[in-house]
């Protein structure tokens, strides 16, 4: 590289002036939870004023398979010590 072409600490600290991230951008559903912008709501499943995620079929669905995934290891004759503690904490 030519001398002429070497960017000194001054340019290098102005060109990373703009690189700073900024935090995610939230804002407020209209049922109080706070969600991405663009983004379907995870409590309520309402976007741009519809129901798009019907929230509790999905919560029925999950429990469903977390009933059967425990059923599983239990018949497989494992311990599911670890997948026992994962629902408490929810
Ligand atoms: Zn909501």
């Amino acid at each position: 590289m030519v001398v002429r072409m070497r960017r000194n600490r001054s340019q290098t600290a102005k060109r990373r002036s703009h690189h700073a991230i900024s935090g995610a951008r939230t804002v407020r559903c209209e049922c109080g939870a706070i969600r991405l912008p663009h983004r379907a709501c995870a409590e309520c499943g309402k976007y741009n004023g519809r129901v798009t995620i019907d929230v509790v079929a999905r919560t029925k669905r999950d429990q469903r398979r977390m009933k059967r995934k425990e059923t599983e290891l239990r018949a497989s004759g494992q311990t599911s010590e670890t997948k026992e503690a994962e629902p408490a904490k929810q």
